[in-house]
């Protein structure tokens, strides 16, 4: 087995995730010679850590012993970079957003094909534990047949960063977090959109969004409303899911939460009407106690490594990718639909 030689282009917040977090679980086969980074003081961080530092991008371009890089910059630098890297022979490994908009993706993925590279997107969120267990909820019908999916992520501390608060790189936060929650939608449901409406806030009086909300109807009838916030002092489950035979919530990353499910029993008793505010109400009383069963979440095991595992065999095999290049274009398709939708 001969790792594949990699250079890091952006060694900031993520680039050294990947470096120190990610890359190091799968060392037989991911090798990090060195960084490239514009800032000096990051290739002084960087340097501490005894990478090899590259100053200009030609010198990466130009080490023949680097077979891959990953570009980790701002979201405005992926197309040129990736375009210039796979031109030369290199291998890409891209962080999300892929580019700015489809427009720029499809030029990277001209060349991609005429090079005959690798060139692969971070899609990490796909191995987020809640995700899989909604992933796993969704497959085995353990709620009924999915009808509607709710994922929300909320913070209170806005949008972070410097440029992720600027139109030209990209910044916003359908570009930064939308991006996740969609790619973990379409990749969970098979079927086509058939209408988005959506809404995009400015709270924070930035150029760029600070969350935004949208409501997507597929072909076969499944209903999904995704919204970022970063304005939330108090959060919104993760995830709250509506089967045919029970709802399914998911409060957090910690997993907390719970299926409530139909127990399937006969001749129960019909619910009572309750005290709700100055009025009273059956439609909105809770099922009656043996009408429903109280079950835990389906356990999964998030496998982290799957991604660099099988990126190495991509280009080692001709393996089949984990995250394929046409995956991550709808998702792009479905943003700039969003960006429409919300202007209309
Ligand atoms: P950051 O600002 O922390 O780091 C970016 C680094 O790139 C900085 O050190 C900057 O000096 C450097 N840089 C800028 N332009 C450059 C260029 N042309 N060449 C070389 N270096 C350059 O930003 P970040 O949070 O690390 O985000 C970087 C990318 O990673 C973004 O595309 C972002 O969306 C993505 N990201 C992905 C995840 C994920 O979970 N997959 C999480 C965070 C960020």
């Amino acid at each position: 087995m001969t790792a594949i030689n990699f250079a890091v282009i952006g060694y900031g917040g993520m680039g050294s995730y990947h470096i120190h977090n990610i890359m190091p679980n799968e060392n037989e086969r991911i090798h990090v010679v060195g960084t490239y980074d514009i800032s000096g003081e990051r290739q002084k961080i960087s340097s501490q850590h005894k990478h090899k530092i590259y100053h200009s991008l030609e010198e990466v371009l130009t080490d023949e012993t680097i077979e891959a890089v990953l570009i980790a910059t701002p979201n405005d630098s992926h197309k040129d970079l990736a375009i210039q890297a796979l031109k030369v022979g290199k291998h890409v490994v891209c962080e999300k957003p892929v580019t700015m908009n489809v427009e720029e993706l499809d030029e990277v993925l001209k060349v991609a094909k005429e090079t005959g590279q690798t060139f692969m997107v971070h899609q990490n969120r796909r191995w987020d534990p809640d995700f899989l267990i909604t992933r796993e909820l969704y497959k085995k019908q353990q709620i009924g047949e999915l009808f509607q999916i709710e994922s929300r992520v909320q913070g209170a501390n806005g949008i972070p960063g410097d440029w992720r608060h600027e139109l030209k790189h990209g910044g916003g936060m359908l570009l930064d977090w939308g991006v996740h929650l969609l790619d973990q939608l379409l990749f969970l449901v098979d079927s086509r959109i058939e209408k988005v409406s959506a809404d995009l806030s400015y709270i924070l009086g930035d150029e760029v969004d600070d969350g935004f909300i949208t409501y997507i109807i597929f072909e076969n009838g499944i209903r999904a409303i995704i919204e970022v916030g970063t304005t939330n002092y108090t959060k919104l489950p993760r995830w709250y899911l509506k089967g045919t035979q029970g709802t399914a919530v998911i409060q957090d990353w910690d997993l907390s939460g719970e299926m409530i499910v139909d127990s399937g029993k006969k001749n129960i008793q019909a619910p009572k009407p309750i005290q709700a505010g100055v009025g009273l109400t059956k439609t909105m009383a809770p099922p009656s106690e043996e009408a429903t069963e109280t079950v835990a979440l389906p356990k999964v095991t998030a496998e982290y490594d799957t991604f660099y595992k099988n990126f190495y065999k991509v280009v080692r095999e001709q393996a089949e990718p984990v995250v394929k290049n046409e995956e991550v274009r709808q998702v792009m398709v479905l943003i700039e639909e969003i960006f429409k939708a919300a202007k209309r």
